[in-house]
């Protein structure tokens, strides 16, 4: 039984090659399954606001989600003005990590800023003052990168690192869309045996391998590596892209059946 849908946005949601981006399909299954009583989170790396911009005028949702998971960290709930309220001090606690984190990890991060610098067209990313990630101009560099982010790592466990294709944003290793999404089952009082979680890429791993949602899938346009997870943990690899691949799984899941919501 289904209480707690954790779907990533773009790339599962949002197909950004085809029209439409969304099928309403979709749409209809999450209404059902709302009626039902199960809450839905949209897990991203984007940020609150950019997630906002993607709902409302990028992609025009008609039903906006319970929870929002962003930047692969901080859990906000939907307030009773229509705006985002943080959930309880996780996010608080987020911060307060991530300031020790980046304090520790100084002379990690000018290694990496050297090693961005001499990738030919990638970026340095700052947030106030502060490196928090890079871009590559292909996967190939990135890959290159996050080999070398590894082996940093075993100086800094704590370190870690969140890939989203081409971008990456640096962590705490205590942080990804896989603890955030296990906070936010733990205050929902929902066990990981009752939640859904569906991913396309790298960010999405720590989500998708069994730990914090049996029900686990991806669409055919997921990454291999997104792909073994899936088929490890014993989910549902999907053929349809994004939203069509997570219809079939909620239908493969038997939580939606021609057209009704059944948990
Ligand atoms: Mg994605």
């Amino acid at each position: 039984m289904i209480k707690l849908l954790s779907t990533d946005f773009d790339g599962t949601l949002i197909a950004h090659d085809e029209q439409p981006p969304v099928l309403p399909g979709l749409f209809d299954a999450f209404r059902a399954l709302r009626a039902c009583g199960v809450k839905w989170a949209v897990n991203t790396g984007r940020s609150l606001w950019h997630l906002d911009e993607g709902l409302k005028r990028e992609f025009h949702f008609p039903i906006e989600p319970d929870f929002a998971i962003v930047e692969e960290r901080d859990i906000f709930l939907r307030a009773s003005d229509g705006g985002w309220e943080p959930l309880g001090d996780w996010n608080g606690r987020a911060a307060r990590d991530h300031t020790e984190l980046f304090h520790l990890a100084t002379p990690l991060l000018a290694e990496v800023l050297s090693f961005v610098e001499r990738l030919d067209g990638a970026s340095a990313i700052h947030d106030k003052g502060r490196f928090i990630g890079a871009v590559t101009r292909t996967n190939a560099d990135m890959d290159k990168l996050c080999r070398f982010l590894d082996q940093l790592r075993a100086r800094l466990p704590m370190f870690s690192y969140q890939r989203n294709t081409i971008y990456v944003r640096f962590c705490h290793e205590g942080y990804s869309k896989g603890t955030a999404l296990s906070e936010l089952a733990r205050h929902l009082g929902v066990h990981a045996d009752n939640v859904f979680a569906a991913g396309d890429h790298h960010n999405d791993l720590a989500m998708l391998d069994g730990k914090f949602a049996k029900f686990v899938t991806c669409p055919s346009n997921s990454c291999e590596e997104v792909k073994l997870a899936v088929r490890t943990a014993g989910g549902y690899l999907a053929r349809g892209i994004a939203s069509a691949g997570v219809l079939e799984a909620l239908e493969h899941f038997g939580v939606w059946k021609n057209g009704v919501a059944s948990v």
